[in-house]
């Protein structure tokens, strides 16, 4: 037998992966994959893009390029951010990102911050490099400051993990005074943030808020002073199969991160980079106003399912944007309980939802130590109304029936 390194056992499986598989039957509704809706991507623009970048650049669009990525690209990004280009570095999706930064700023057994609950897709980036993640209380305003404050006066940590707006899975957002307070806290106990940001731009409700780089930018004394990393992506809001992200940092950090780059792919395909920049300026601000008002429009059509069609004891998250809703069954009860005393595990309802023909993800494997078994994650992104409709009443039905038996 081929021995295995140390680090490949540490990885860990995607359940939704997995979960993934059973649920894409062409007869199921599927509120379980975090999929932009494909009807809404740019094609037309994006063919035309790609046709102009051939015939104009075409040598230059298939060479091999540099490892911090297309610098008109960098330099856009840089602009909105209020960094500059040589303080961001071109990742293959944010998910590289996760990778790379875990790479660049954690030693084995150094503890890592989360939500609870929070992006499974990070912790199986961060695992192999031997990240101990201790969960933060969270409610339905995001991570609890003061449980932050008090975790990091028992035990120090490297780094915070959050997703503060539109959280995945959650839809959660954390309001201004708990994202200064963040700040304040990280700061003065000397961890990282590490802030996922791909969502930020889908807000269909509500006030912008800034970022967690942008707060700390204002108050650091430079730019290589930020103790923020930032991972923004175009996956959400352009087409995910271009895989084309980026990460904010200090310039000591965007160093290492080169290398790290350098060795994991050289880097990022030079044509998607070219095309996400011929887009962002005049396709980019339409296809958001697009995306806000659908994704907007179907979160209200699955809320007011939801209110006509689920257990009454059940508690589903409102967001302001993004593409989840999160429902705990039975809230106000620490393990909800059928009739029969038997707690509602939505792991294994799933085979009876999709036996149904609905599919959703259980909320289980998004909790680093596994609590959760409750809850469940819906997208409300890529199906009709009459899916959604069809879709919840469906849902509302066998969780009613689990509670009954
Ligand atoms: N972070 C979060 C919070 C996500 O939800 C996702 C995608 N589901 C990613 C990172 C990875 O996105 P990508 O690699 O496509 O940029």
């Amino acid at each position: 037998m081929i021995p295995l390194s140390s680090a490949s056992r540490r990885m860990t499986s995607s359940a939704i992966r997995e979960i993934l598989k059973v649920t894409q039957q062409p007869h199921v509704i599927s509120f379980a994959g975090g999929l932009p809706a494909p009807e809404l991507f740019p094609l037309q623009e994006i063919q035309a893009a790609t046709d102009s970048i051939l015939s104009t650049q075409g040598r230059e669009a298939l060479q091999y390029s540099t490892t911090e990525g297309h610098l008109p690209l960098r330099e856009w990004i840089a602009d909105r951010a209020g960094t500059t280009a040589d303080r961001v570095q071109i990742t293959s999706g944010s998910q590289q990102g996760l990778d790379l930064v875990s790479r660049v700023l954690l030693d084995p057994g150094d503890v890592v911050l989360v939500e609870q609950p929070t992006y499974l897709g990070a912790l199986q980036a961060m695992s192999p490099y031997g990240a101990q993640f201790v969960e933060i209380a969270s409610d339905a305003d995001g991570i609890i400051p003061e449980a932050l404050a008090e975790q990091l006066e028992r035990t120090p940590a490297t780094l915070l993990y959050t997703i503060p707006s539109f959280q995945n899975p959650t839809g959660r957002t954390l309001p201004l005074e708990r994202r200064r307070a963040l700040l304040e806290v990280t700061r003065r106990h000397g961890v990282t943030v590490l802030e996922d940001g791909p969502y930020n731009e889908l807000r269909f409700r509500g006030e912008h808020l800034p970022t967690l780089f942008e707060l700390a930018r204002e108050q650091a004394d430079s730019l290589d002073d930020v103790h923020v990393v930032h991972l923004g992506s175009f996956s959400k809001v352009l087409a995910p199969g271009l895989r084309d992200a980026w990460v904010q940092a200090p310039r000591h950090v965007i160093d290492r991160l080169v290398l790290a780059k350098q060795g994991a792919d050289l880097h990022s395909p030079t044509l998607n980079q070219m095309i996400v920049h011929a887009l962002v300026e005049d396709v980019l601000p339409q296809q958001l106003e697009r995306l806000r008002e659908t994704y907007g429009h179907r979160a209200g059509v699955m809320a007011s399912a939801l209110r006509r069609h689920f257990p009454a004891d059940a508690q589903a998250s409102e967001p302001d944007g993004g593409m989840f809703c999160w429902i705990e069954l039975g809230s106000g009860a620490e393990e909800p309980r059928t009739t029969a005393g038997r707690a509602i595990d939505t792991g294994a309802l799933l085979d009876t939802a999709v036996r149904a023909g609905v599919a959703y993800v259980p909320g289980q494997p998004f909790f680093a130590h596994g609590d959760g078994r409750s809850t469940l994650r819906l997208s409300f992104t890529s199906s009709t109304d009459e899916q959604i409709e069809t879709g919840i009443r469906t849902l509302g039905e066998v969780f009613a029936a689990a509670g009954d038996d």
